[in-house]
């Protein structure tokens, strides 16, 4: 139900598969069945407002209890000094007293490759993909930075390209620095890692699954792969070393996402006969989002979250339009975004916010504009929706801006 990649994002058409779904069931006179344990915002509220019957599990399966979740204060460790590698003393004891009870470990973290930066000391330059605006990532096993974007490869520059100094340093938590850092720590341990790097061969999923299922693995360091619906009987702790990024993606979705992610690695936790235990770290101990986890409380959470939609007018109260605008120079993308904003002022009004860079305004040697466009869900929705799809006809045909690529996105996740 909640599955983020049932969004087509790229290329169009760009539709959700359980939107279509629903229609479909419509209008062939059929049922549609949704299931999450962490349903979408969108979908919770259309089953309280009785557009959607409503069955709630109220016990976990096989009655195991829930996970004890615990959060760890890593602005507290840092201050004591008492964090290891960016592993709290806490963490690195259950890992030990788990693997002495021949249980198994899973550790999630959103980020592949050894660090997400490449950075000077002396002037906080960091390594940017030289066709996106992104930072590298550095990868230990090739030597290499890559963008994850473009996937150009570059060889690592010891010395900073701003200031000339030699003290470059690698910054951040990737998922190949914590199966090096737990190799360390723990000589005995068998580690697997599960990202898009180890994953490129087509038997690998398979076989990592089947060592970690057979107890060849004990220690399984994991992307968002290793939270997606993998039931494993003997794991008893599940860590999540760094929650922040998540936490704080700047985005109005960023909680809901983040809630979903956190229950769903949690729920890898004492599948079958004991409850197990999950260890959050963060700089963040009192956000919202992990009381609600900790709490195992999403009907609080989402009555939160409602409001907080409420009073900003997000979906389900409004319905979204996302158009990004690209071309290889940006004062030309710059200029088309003003003249389209223009023209769809003219009737949206308030409605349209931008145009502005997004976060990511480089991809693949192109600059990006942006506009979301909220629109209220009355008879107007339709009115809207043909007038916004008309003047970008009208622009495509008409305006200097021809070779401007321009993408819509209506209900963007
Ligand atoms: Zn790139
Ligand atoms: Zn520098
Ligand atoms: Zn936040």
């Amino acid at each position: 139900e909640h599955e983020n990649s049932y969004k087509q994002q790229q290329p169009s058409p760009r539709y959700n598969g359980r939107d279509v779904a629903i229609v479909l069931a419509h209008s062939f006179g059929a049922k549609t069945l949704l299931g999450s344990a962490t349903p979408s915002i969108e979908s919770f509220s259309n089953a309280k407002n009785n557009k959607y019957g409503y069955i709630e599990l109220k016990e976990r399966y096989s009655n195991t209890g829930f996970p004890e979740i615990v959060t760890v204060d890593l602005k507290e460790e840092r201050k004591h000094k008492r964090l290891k590698e960016e592993f709290s003393e806490l963490l690195l004891e259950e890992i030990g007293k788990v693997l002495e009870r021949k249980k198994q470990i899973i550790i999630f973290q959103n980020r592949r490759g050894y660090t997400p930066l490449w950075m000077c000391n002396d002037c906080s330059w960091t390594a940017q993909c030289n066709h996106c605006n992104v930072n590298l990532t550095y990868h230990k096993k090739t030597h290499q930075l890559i963008c994850h974007y473009c996937n150009t490869h570059y060889v690592p520059e010891s010395r900073c390209r701003a200031c000339g100094s030699n003290n470059v340093r690698m910054l951040g938590l990737g998922t190949e620095k914590i199966e090096e850092t737990l190799e360390l720590f723990f000589p005995n341990a068998k580690t697997g890692r599960m990202d898009l790097d180890t994953m490129r061969s087509k038997n690998a999923y398979r076989k990592i699954i089947d060592d970690f299922e057979n107890g060849h693995i004990d220690i399984l360091i994991g992307t968002q792969m290793v939270t997606k619906g993998l039931d494993f009987s003997n794991v008893s702790l599940v860590a999540i070393p760094s929650a922040d990024s998540i936490l704080h993606y700047p985005e109005f979705r960023a909680h809901e996402k983040a809630f979903q992610m956190f229950t769903q690695v949690t729920g890898r936790a004492g599948r079958k006969h004991e409850a197990g235990k999950v260890i959050i770290q963060t700089n963040d101990v009192k956000h919202p989002v992990l009381e609600f986890i900790k709490a195992h409380d999403f009907e609080h959470f989402y009555t939160r979250e409602l409001i907080e939609r409420k009073k900003f007018f997000y979906p389900p109260y409004s319905r979204l339009i996302y158009i990004e605008l690209s071309h290889v120079h940006e004062q030309t993308v710059e200029q088309a975004s003003q003249e389209l904003a223009q023209t769809l002022k003219t009737k949206l009004q308030k409605r349209l916010l931008g145009p502005e860079k997004p976060l990511i305004n480089k991809i693949n040697n192109k600059f990006l504009m942006c506009m979301t466009i909220k629109l209220e869900k009355t008879n107007s929705f339709n009115d809207m929706k043909h007038f916004i799809a008309q003047s970008i006809d009208d622009f495509r045909m008409f305006s200097h801006f021809k070779a401007v690529r321009i993408i819509v996105d209506v209900d963007p996740l």
